[in-house]
């Protein structure tokens, strides 16, 4: 395994991202002085006699939580961005961007990602007289002949690392194709986590991420943020103005976790790719194991790229094809006890997914794990174990 260490530095300013997400953007409460901020739980408050209310900033909490505008601060800080948003859920914050696009538009979506996305997408598109062209987008050529095909679009989509196949696509190289197009660049960057990549640095008009993933980290909030490059854009204030009229916020004990989650976020990130990559390499030597998907192995078809565009470590999932085919697979997945046999990503706890059980396009070989934060050797000696 290589002794890398993630490059913490933030580019855009001097503060790095260690200390922004530790420290939670220096957040004190007022009142106490605490070093945790208050979870304020009040949707409503009041006004004095005069009918001002107490706190200017504070009417209701569908426009005002503190704890939700932290949590985006510190967000919004660590993807370079202008502005930033949280949502319910990933699902969320996809839906709230590709909303936007008129019908009779067009979107270019990568192909072999997220299944919740595509799906949504599709039925999305269907309903509104809208193009959609799914095209594997880490495939330059494919993309550059489906994007002079269509000519125009209002939305590129990518996903990188994908999941489950852990492809990795060229953000910047996205970038001109979208500006060919006349078309804005999303990049879902749930796997790479804001502390491996910053999208908008290398030419992404917004980036979107399933916080309910690594960034909060613990398996227990639901979530999803979007960042812009440039908030003064008409297609920026119409998500504001759709997120605040149609209420897609979060709560605040939401965002009080979230804010604790994220301090560690840094450290769980790093200890969550030194598993991944020693597991990738470990499972790459392995005689039941046909092949394994990570950026970080230097045979991977994305590896160079990742380079580019990650900041020293390739994230925490990786997917793995069983030898033995649907039986193997589910036999070795059978027999795993650390991993928990469970959906999601990005959590302490490791998981692994037969995708096959609920995305049939998936093959029925191929185990997606997320790695955890424990012992690297408990984990491999788990799989060892599993794949006898
Ligand atoms: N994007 C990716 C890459 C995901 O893996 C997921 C969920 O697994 C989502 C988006 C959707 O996020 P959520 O489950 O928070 O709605």
């Amino acid at each position: 395994m290589r002794g890398w260490r993630i490059d913490l530095r933030m580019s855009s300013n001097s503060e790095s991202l260690a200390t922004l997400f530790a420290q939670a953007d220096g957040a004190i409460d007022a009142l106490t002085g605490g070093v945790v901020p208050a979870l304020q739980t009040a949707t409503t408050f009041v006004r004095d006699a005069d009918n001002v209310p107490l706190s200017p900033h504070h009417i209701y909490s569908r426009d005002d939580s503190d704890l939700v505008r932290l949590a985006e601060a510190i967000l919004t800080k660590a993807e370079h961005a202008q502005a930033g948003l949280l949502l319910p859920s990933g699902m969320a914050a996809v839906a709230a961007v590709l909303r936007t696009v008129p019908n009779g538009g067009r979107i270019i979506l990568q192909s072999g990602i997220y299944w919740g996305v595509t799906k949504w997408t599709r039925a999305f598109c269907a309903r509104r007289d809208i193009d959609l062209i799914e095209v594997d987008c880490a495939d330059l050529a494919a993309l550059n002949a489906a994007a002079s095909a269509a000519a125009h679009a209002t939305i590129l989509w990518i996903e990188t690392p994908s999941n489950p196949y852990l492809k990795t696509v060229d953000i910047a190289a996205c970038a001109q194709v979208a500006k060919t197009l006349g078309a804005r660049l999303v990049v879902d960057s749930t796997a790479a986590t804001p502390v491996l990549s910053q999208p908008l640095d290398h030419g992404a008009d917004v980036v979107m991420h399933s916080a309910t993933k690594a960034i909060n980290g613990h398996s227990d909030v639901l979530a999803g943020f979007l960042a812009c490059a440039d908030d003064s854009s008409d297609f920026w204030q119409e998500i504001i103005t759709d997120r605040h009229d149609a209420g897609a916020v979060i709560g605040a004990f939401e965002a009080w976790l979230l804010i604790r989650g994220m301090r560690t976020l840094p450290l769980r990130v790093e200890r969550m790719c030194e598993n991944a990559q020693s597991i990738a390499e470990h499972l790459s030597r392995h005689p039941h194991i046909d092949s394994v998907m990570y950026p970080g192995l230097p045979s991977d078809p994305g590896h160079e790229t990742a380079l580019r565009q990650m900041r020293g470590g390739f994230g925490s999932l990786l997917s793995v094809r069983v030898r033995g085919g649907r039986v193997g697979a589910l036999s070795a997945i059978g027999k795993l006890s650390l991993f928990k046999r469970a959906t999601s990503l990005g959590g302490v706890e490791s998981l692994v997914e037969h995708r096959n059980t609920i995305e049939s396009a998936v093959p029925d070989d191929l185990l997606r794990l997320s790695v955890g934060i424990e012992s690297a050797d408990d984990l491999r000696a788990d799989l060892d174990g599993a794949l006898g």
